[in-house]
């Protein structure tokens, strides 16, 4: 069994780039259209068994090509998939347009990640020391999974994205929330004291805040984390990419701020390079880079 625990989705995004965006009832010829493995759960996993942290993703992907390409490129990252359910629903798809100012839309069709059910957990979960889930799965399955985890003695981080409500019970089971500025905002009401993220319930919080790094809020004071200085060439993924190397960081059972600092150092690295999945570093390729 895998000493980390990734719940949550895997979609295929379809990217095309476009000089603007239809509006309703237009149609605007784009480019080729790129296909690129995907999803906020996927990604994680992959970020984290990179590094060399012995990871399963619990999700599940249609029967279809897509489903193929995305258990092809977790496996190509050493991430254990047989809690990768195939289901009868498509693959989860992110339509994707970029413009030239490098701002991007996305629609996503959730299709096999709206079937993620809650029931396998208690034979996912024997053997993992922490557990990662973030959203775009039904929520009821990330709060089941904080819970049982938090009963079974496993570490969790909920990283709350995109950000949603969740319930009162798992925010209180819940070891770290993970968020960036924006969702901290969203979850304070507008307020700006992070702080006050610890009175949802969480023992800790990690604040994200792209450029400027990130901030680690713990009940004994707030930690502050600078970004490394980087040519960003690609941010995409950069907060997965910091979810997973939180969680492997973790799994090696390093402190929650020494793993946010690694973690500020693997996102940088990906956002130096392009797309999500590929732009993560191995282990290697991390000492090698910070040498
Ligand atoms: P995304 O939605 O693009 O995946 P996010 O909004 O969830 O990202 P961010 O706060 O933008 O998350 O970025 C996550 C982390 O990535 C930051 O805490 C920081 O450590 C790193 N990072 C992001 N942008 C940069 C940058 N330009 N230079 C260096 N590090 C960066």
């Amino acid at each position: 069994m895998s000493e980390l625990l990734v719940v949550g989705s895997a979609n295929v995004d379809l990217v095309v780039e476009t000089q603007r965006r239809p509006g309703a009832g237009e149609t605007v010829l784009g480019g080729d259209t790129r296909v690129l493995p995907g999803g906020k759960g996927a990604n994680t996993a992959v970020a984290a068994a990179k590094l060399g942290a012995g990871t399963a993703l619990y999700g599940a992907v249609g029967s279809d090509e897509y489903g193929e390409l995305l258990l092809d490129s977790l496996g190509e990252a050493g991430v254990d998939t047989s809690l990768v359910e195939m289901t009868y629903r498509p693959t989860g798809i992110a339509y994707i347009t970029v413009t030239p100012d490098g701002e991007n839309s996305i629609l996503v069709s959730p299709g096999a990640n709206n079937t993620v059910e809650p029931d396998r957990l208690t034979d996912a979960l024997p053997g993992a020391k922490v557990l990662v889930a973030s959203m775009e799965i039904p929520r009821a399955t990330v709060e089941r999974a904080v819970l049982d985890a938090a009963a079974a003695g496993v570490r969790t981080i909920l990283n709350l994205s995109p950000v949603a409500r969740v319930s009162g019970e798992a925010l209180a089971a819940l070891d770290i929330l993970l968020v960036n500025e924006h969702e901290a905002k969203w979850l304070l009401d507008g307020g700006d004291d992070l702080t006050a993220l610890l009175s949802l319930g969480p023992s800790a919080a990690v604040v994200t805040l792209g450029a400027r790094g990130a901030l680690v809020v713990e009940s004994t004071g707030t930690t502050e984390l600078e970004a490394l200085r980087v040519e960003a060439v690609d941010t995409t993924g950069a907060g997965d990419a910091f979810a997973g190397a939180l969680a492997a960081g973790l799994a090696r059972e390093v402190g929650l701020v020494q793993a946010a600092r690694e973690a500020t150092w693997v996102s940088a690295y990906s956002v130096t390079r392009a797309g999500a999945q590929p732009s993560y570093p191995w282990a290697t390729e991390l000492r090698e880079w910070s040498l």
